[in-house]
């Protein structure tokens, strides 16, 4: 057998506007490239308690059972799922988006009835909905998206859903992929039992540690379970173990990706939580203002806007999918294209982490100005740069 023949690895120098990942801080990249350690060498013991003290943060809980797990966002929602849920339990979940859909899946995997609560994409979940789904089916569990990234809207009054919940004896999951450590979110404060989220998006580090926490209400529904969950990798009493006091091998701990979370959550301390949540906010109004100047629409109404992703109409007469290749190959930039009952109707530009800065922004609404302009559609791509720049001043 031949050896394969393998070019050098480098990659294109790609300005990461889209749903995620974002742009990795220089920071976080060095620590990526520091020497491993043994998974129990005591300094990485040290580098996990880092962690876990930068995800309290993050998630503003002092919940003792808060932990990475090794995998990417759809692991973490796995996780969360998969041990909460017992087989014939009554699950909600939001049918407003793709990832609404896919906690359905998750839930209905773990052998849960999964009742869909209902709003248009575009539109959050109505508080007053979810109170009489728990009414209705009395579920064990209610899901709710934060950020949905397929239709750019915030999911808000998690903390009237939660009371509602809790009234009912339910548990309360929330997906903040899309949103932790960019858009305003309080763990304790709201009464979440789990929430979970992803490193590539927000938090601007490599895919694969994805936070998740747990309440003590949850912590005991879990324990409490008939029998354990079908998934050994993630089952929580092996990983709270390993992220517990007295660490024991469960599997190998990801060094490099840890490094890269903990410099990434030293960053976000640095920062502040509420400073970034503001910045974010700043920087998706800038390029909402440009965007509206030049002479486009955002989908959802501005309450119920995310910042870390913003859902930008397009016209009949443009090409979605076009649009994102013109981006890519003419500009370097990536956005995406809309899902589900949003293709072909919106892009989808992110605002996340290290990408949301005044520099990437002032950017991408030139390049989507002239990437339109290439098409065809009539836009005031100068209008839209002028109007960014006021903003960002
Ligand atoms: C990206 C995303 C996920 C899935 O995360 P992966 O890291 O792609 O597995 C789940 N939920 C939301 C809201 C997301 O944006």
């Amino acid at each position: 057998m031949d050896a394969p023949d393998i070019d050098e690895l480098t990659p294109p120098d790609r300005t990461l506007m889209g749903p995620g990942p974002s742009d990795v801080h220089p920071r976080v990249l060095r620590a990526m490239a520091t020497p491993l350690v043994g998974y129990l060498d005591p300094s990485f013991v040290e580098v996990m308690d880092d962690v876990q003290r930068g995800l309290r943060y993050l998630f503003q809980t002092d919940n003792e059972h808060t932990l990475a797990v090794s995998g990417t966002g759809s692991a973490a929602m796995e996780c969360a799922f998969g041990n909460l849920v017992e087989p014939g339990e009554t699950v909600l979940v939001p049918d407003n988006g793709y990832f609404g859909a896919r906690m359905g899946q998750m839930a209905e995997r773990a052998g849960g009835e999964v009742v869909p609560v209902s709003a248009p994409w575009g539109e959050p979940l109505a508080a007053a909905d979810v109170e009489a789904a728990l009414d209705d089916y009395q579920p064990s569990v209610v899901g709710l998206v934060h950020g949905e990234t397929s239709t750019g809207v915030r999911q808000g009054e998690v903390d009237r859903i939660t009371t509602a919940a809790h009234e009912h004896d339910a548990c309360v999951v929330v997906d903040t992929v899309a949103s932790l450590g960019g858009v305003e979110f309080r763990t304790d404060d709201w009464d979440v039992d789990v929430v979970y989220s992803g490193s590539q998006k927000c938090l601007s580090a490599p895919p694969g540690a994805s936070p998740i926490t747990f309440s003590e209400r949850a912590v005991e529904k879990i324990r409490a379970r008939d029998a354990p969950s079908d998934s050994w990798y993630l089952d929580l009493e092996g990983l709270w173990s390993y992220w517990g006091d007295d660490p024991s091998y469960h599997h190998t701990g990801m060094t490099s990706t840890l490094y890269a979370a903990r410099e990434a959550l030293r960053l976000v301390a640095e920062e502040g939580i509420e400073a970034r949540w503001d910045r974010h906010s700043r920087m998706s109004a800038a390029l909402v203002a440009g965007v509206e100047a030049m002479g486009l629409d955002l989908r959802p109404a501005p309450a119920d806007r995310l910042p870390s992703l913003n859902a930008v109409s397009i016209p009949d007469s443009a090409d979605g999918d076009a649009l994102c290749d013109r981006m890519l190959e003419a500009h370097d930039i990536e956005i995406a294209g809309g899902l589900g009952d949003l293709s072909g109707a919106i892009v989808r530009v992110g605002c996340m982490g290290h990408s949301a800065r005044p520099s990437n922004v002032l950017e991408t609404v030139g390049a989507l100005g002239r990437s339109l302009e290439a098409q065809g559609v009539d836009v005031d791509t100068g209008a839209g740069v002028a109007a960014t720049n006021a903003t960002l001043e």
